[in-house]
């Protein structure tokens, strides 16, 4: 799935294949950068800091969040060092144009030290899965052989349970080293990061692995590297090994939930009164991130942080 994925990020365009929120509707990013400004001011205004994106596909995201706050936070907007970890050149290429005064690491592990500000929007998902089926007293592990899946006896996914045969599970083991790598570092120099996917608030058994080519479902494993392979993010997984490392966990909130708690609704309107052509489809967007039938519901946000800080927006009990 690494070598598939890595493969179709370095050579397709992803997305004709898929969209996602910050090219659905600018307000996705606005509100964003409004999160991360008022997060730089809960830290203590750190000069510099790292604002850094993890997998910033078109550079939409930070582009919107960066004009967002250039006038009603210049402060923060001036002290943000934007740092992007992304693998593909040939997205690299893209985000360029987007923001040009980023600087481009190739995994999180490189980003120089300091304060961080981390957002991760649809990236979780590109990582690779592992996945268990459950077949009479024992589990096993789906492996790729010659293009079929194979089962082969190995250890168990964790916690190992007993469940019905042909139940399948699936560990997210990537998601998860990067999450500890993330909260040990939060932890040790301060920060706060806000990931955004989709996947169940809950543990639970299922086959989320999915492939998607010009937007309709594919078979995961036909010509690999030609279609976009992703798996759901278990939220709750994600969220232990941040605790475990000693960071504090906020959510996950279900998408719709954050983005009204961000204010979606008065930006909506404010944009909407400036472009009274455009307001049909300034909504539409907002509805498409926000209903539960569309992007509200199966997204969550999960915010982790070094553990002295306080909630962040949207996390407020
Ligand atoms: N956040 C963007 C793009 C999501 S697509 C958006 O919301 O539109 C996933 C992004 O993660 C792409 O930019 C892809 O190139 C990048 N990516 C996938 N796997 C990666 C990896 N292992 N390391 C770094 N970047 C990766």
């Amino acid at each position: 799935m690494a070598r598939a994925t890595a493969a179709y990020y370095a050579t397709k365009n992803p997305f004709r294949d898929f969209t996602t929120a910050p090219e659905i509707s600018q307000i996705f990013g606005e509100l964003l950068g409004a999160w991360a400004a008022t997060v730089w001011q809960q830290i203590g205004r750190p000069k510099p800091f790292l604002l850094t994106e993890a997998g910033p596909g078109r550079g939409t995201l930070m582009r919107d969040a960066r004009r967002a706050t250039s006038r009603v936070a210049p402060d923060f907007h001036a002290a943000a060092r934007v740092n992007f970890i992304e693998t593909s050149p040939r997205l690299r290429a893209i985000q360029r144009d987007a923001v040009p005064d980023a600087i481009w690491h190739d995994d999180l592990s490189e980003i120089p030290p300091g304060q961080l500000i981390l957002l991760a929007n649809e990236f979780l998902d590109a990582l690779p899965i592992r996945q268990f089926v459950r077949a009479g007293g024992t589990w096993q592990e789906r492996y790729v052989h010659d293009g079929v899946f194979v089962l082969q006896r190995a250890a168990a996914p964790a916690p190992s349970t007993a469940a019905p045969v042909g139940t399948i599970r699936e560990q997210g083991d990537a998601a998860c080293a990067w999450t500890k790598t993330l909260a040990a570092r939060l932890v040790a120099q301060g920060g706060a990061a806000l990931i955004l996917d989709y996947g169940p608030a809950r543990s639970g058994p299922g086959d989320s692995l999915q492939a998607l080519r010009s937007g309709h479902p594919a078979d995961p494993l036909a010509d690999p590297g030609t279609a976009d392979l992703t798996a759901h993010v278990d939220f709750q997984a994600v969220a232990e090994v941040a605790s475990a490392e000693g960071a504090a966990r906020w959510g996950p909130l279900p998408q719709g939930e954050f983005l009204a708690r961000l204010g979606l609704l008065p930006r909506v309107a404010a944009l909407a009164s400036c472009n009274p052509d455009g307001a049909a489809a300034i909504r539409d967007g907002a509805h498409r991130l926000a209903a539960p039938s569309r992007m509200g519901q199966l997204f969550k946000a999960l915010a982790i942080t070094h553990p002295a800080a306080p909630p962040p927006p949207g996390f407020e009990a």
